[in-house]
């Protein structure tokens, strides 16, 4: 395990009076001392049925920066799952932990057993430091565990539980929407697209788009990510720095958080902000500035649900058609979110908040 001290000021750490604390129903403390496991689970409503919620592992500096990600994100569950009509609550778990060197399959097994413990009421997927391979070790455990199935589309090509693809499915089905809404437009014929970020979600994203008609911009900090897209796509490569700046219709954010601040909204000249990055308004007042400049945006949660839809149904007797039914049917949810946004003088994000609390509140 992490050797980093924990620091001592921590004893005085709160939890319902935490800042991040939102009417969570549970939140465990999980450790094992045989392995060195370490992990919050936290359970933030299961009012729509189990919280499902990927499980990240991380060298947090201290258990008060575990506790707030892992409360933010099982909030941010609950509201994804909602907006995308899933029979799901929201939940996240985080080990405490460096994913390269404190690893070990029986950690995951003991992580699978504080799963299990729950009885269903959380169910894990993969996340950020973790993987199919640790899923499955999870799953000799517990049954609770999604994200690794083998899923084959009607080409015969078959993948092992990443949601990637699904997730890169449902922002282009969300980048139609806002298009048709701010454009005007039916296609994607020379659409102009700068996608921030080509790792797994944004280079399926890129294909999509380009199959379609876009012209894509690319920026990656990995400089190989990027030649890939200018072989395979005739992409145009851009300077990391200077994506925000391109003279195109959508800026797709597919990499990091709170690319969308102070500095970057003056930049940008897309009048579309659509992509699949996670938290992406470095605060949400950054959601109504977006709109007093004309920018569309579309909600984070709701354009990336892609995956989370195709993890839920993988537990499911559902289909593979019906599945891709539901990840394109974001498009018709933002269509509604920009809708009633303009007819309620809204920005899109608090319109996407408000139709997930009527949801999930219920
Ligand atoms: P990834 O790590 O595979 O890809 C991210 C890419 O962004 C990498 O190629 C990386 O080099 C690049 N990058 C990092 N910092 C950058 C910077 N400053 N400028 C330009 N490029 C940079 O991750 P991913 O799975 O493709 O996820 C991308 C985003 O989408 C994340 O915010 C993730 O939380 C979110 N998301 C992913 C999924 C999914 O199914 N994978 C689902 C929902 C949301």
């Amino acid at each position: 395990m992490n050797s980093t001290p924990i620091s001592e000021q921590e004893t005085t750490m709160r939890i319902f009076s935490h800042h991040e604390f939102d009417h969570h129903e549970q939140v465990v403390f999980c450790h094992d001392q045989a392995t060195g496991l370490k992990a919050i689970i936290a359970i933030h409503n299961t009012h729509l049925g189990p919280a499902l919620g990927g499980c990240r592992m991380y060298p947090y500096a201290s258990e008060e920066e575990a506790l707030n990600d892992v409360l933010r994100l099982s909030k941010g569950m609950t509201y994804k799952s909602a907006i995308a009509n899933l029979p799901l609550g929201g939940g996240k778990s985080v080990i405490i932990g460096d994913p390269h060197s404190d690893k070990t399959p029986d950690l995951m097994r003991a992580m699978g057993t504080a799963v299990e413990r729950l009885g269903g009421r959380y169910i894990v997927a993969e996340d950020s430091g973790t993987n199919v391979e640790d899923m499955l070790l999870l799953g000799e455990i517990t049954k609770h565990v999604s994200g690794i199935a083998e899923k084959c589309d009607a080409e015969g090509n078959c993948r092992s539980g990443d949601p990637s693809p699904m997730t890169a499915r449902g922002t282009f089905a969300g980048i139609q929407a806002a298009v048709k809404h701010r454009l005007g437009r039916a296609d994607m014929e020379g659409v102009r697209v700068a996608i921030q970020g080509v790792g797994s979600v944004g280079h399926h994203l890129a294909k999509l788009l380009h199959d379609a008609g876009a012209k894509i911009f690319v920026a990656d900090i990995n400089r190989s990510a990027v030649e890939q897209m200018v072989m395979e796509l005739g992409a145009t490569a851009v300077a990391n720095e200077a994506i925000y700046d391109q003279d195109v219709d959508v800026f797709s954010p597919c990499a990091m958080g709170a690319i969308i601040n102070d500095q970057t909204i003056p930049r940008l000249r897309a009048s579309i902000v659509a992509g699949a990055a996670n938290n992406q308004l470095a605060e949400k007042s950054h959601g109504q500035a977006l709109a007093t400049k004309g920018i569309l945006y579309a909600p984070d949660y709701v354009i990336n649900a892609g995956g989370v839809i195709d993890v839920c149904y993988e537990r499911s007797s559902m289909a593979q058609e019906q599945i891709i039914k539901q990840v394109d049917a974001i498009g018709e949810t933002l269509h509604e979110i920009f809708t009633r946004a303009e007819a309620q003088h809204k920005s899109t994000y608090e319109l996407a908040d408000q139709i997930a609390e009527e949801r999930f509140a219920s």
